[in-house]
């Protein structure tokens, strides 16, 4: 049976990228019936240091920001993965599965630890054992994520794979990752070749799900572009990176192709395009930035959800660590 498993870190603001890339296709798995699970993923947040007051809030208002985007918490299961030891327990299993070549591959570890690796953490350069304690701990066979966990996906599925090889199970599931819409990549508005991070020094780079509309509409309009009107077709974005980044944004925001918006904005110049696309980041955004902060005003609700959630997330993974252990010749209590 399917099941649908993702995380995002409390490592700062939600972004349009957060919401376009994941947040807002969440909602189609639970709506399609689909049983799903997602995750405030806190112990990934701090394989870079974080204040704690900030990490907190931030795992606060992440959960609002699932739920302002139509996640159900009595549909779907709701937590935060600190209150769930399995995923850790795993996690150190799958450190003895991963291979250290499998881990110096990742780019998002070049990408985030930069020139001082090692100064990195060593949490940092493990992650992806982590994320796929985190997936195979539910044996969920599905992870919308945006494009940048793909590499991370297929290092899941080596785990996984290299686990039933090794101790001759078929155990763990090989898992889809599903990367599809308009904006599986939404670049920084300050750099065309950057993705948006809202772990990103820059405020202006993103657009972030608690901006107020005159916000909203101030970063659109400094958007980095180049000086030529949109082209006439989709063709002619190709190496145009910001324009093509804006479309894309564009064509998300409002479930549309990039083709059917370049019907509609062919030949335009950006200081017509712009305000378009800030009425429609304002009109989408609004009222999931209006409904994270009437949730927020209940802070004690959203802890009672994410307590409630995280029991029942180890319901499921409890047994399934269990049988892990008992897989690799662990002695059980008895
Ligand atoms: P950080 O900078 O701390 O890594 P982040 O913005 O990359 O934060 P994550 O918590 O790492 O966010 O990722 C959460 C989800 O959002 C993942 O599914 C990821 O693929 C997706 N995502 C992140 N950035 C983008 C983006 N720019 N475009 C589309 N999807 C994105
Ligand atoms: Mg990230």
């Amino acid at each position: 049976t399917p099941r649908v498993f993702s995380g995002i870190q409390p490592s700062g603001n939600l972004t349009l990228g957060n919401y376009l890339g994941a947040l807002k296709r969440f909602a189609n798995s639970q709506n399609d019936g689909i049983e799903s699970i997602f995750c405030m993923v806190d112990l990934h947040a701090i394989t870079v240091w974080q204040d704690p007051a900030a990490l907190r809030h931030a795992t606060r208002e992440l959960a609002a920001g699932f739920i302002a985007s139509g996640i159900d918490p009595q549909k779907s299961i709701l937590f935060n993965q600190s209150q769930v030891p399995e995923h850790t327990q795993m996690a150190w299993v799958f450190n003895c599965v991963a291979r250290m070549g499998w881990m110096k591959r990742m780019t998002q570890f070049k990408d985030k630890a930069g020139k001082n690796a090692e100064q990195a953490s060593l949490g940092l350069f493990g992650y992806p054992a982590l994320m796929a304690a985190d997936i195979l701990a539910y044996h969920a066979t599905h992870v919308p994520v945006g494009e940048d966990q793909k590499q991370h996906l297929e290092l899941t599925r080596d785990i996984a794979l290299k686990f039933n090889n090794d101790y001759g199970v078929e155990f763990f599931p090989i898992t889809e990752p599903v990367i599809e819409g308009a904006a599986t990549r939404v670049m920084s508005l300050r750099d065309g070749s950057k993705k948006m991070s809202k772990s990103d020094p820059s405020d202006m780079s993103r657009i972030n799900l608690t901006d107020d509309a005159d916000t909203i509409a101030k970063k659109i309009r400094k958007a980095k572009t180049d000086p030529e009107p949109l082209p006439d077709t989709a063709d002619g974005l190709e190496d145009r990176p910001e324009a093509r980044n804006l479309v894309n944004i564009f064509a998300a925001l409002n479930d549309q192709s990039v083709d059917q918006v370049m019907q509609e904005m062919g030949g335009k110049p950006f200081s017509e395009f712009k305000p378009l696309l800030a009425d429609l980041a304002v009109e989408k955004l609004a009222p999931i930035s209006v409904e994270m902060a009437r949730l927020m005003q209940d802070v004690a609700e959203i802890d009672r959800i994410l307590t409630d959630g995280s029991q029942r997330a180890r319901a499921i993974a409890h047994p399934i660590l269990r049988q892990t252990y008992d897989i690799i010749g662990m002695v059980p209590p008895v």
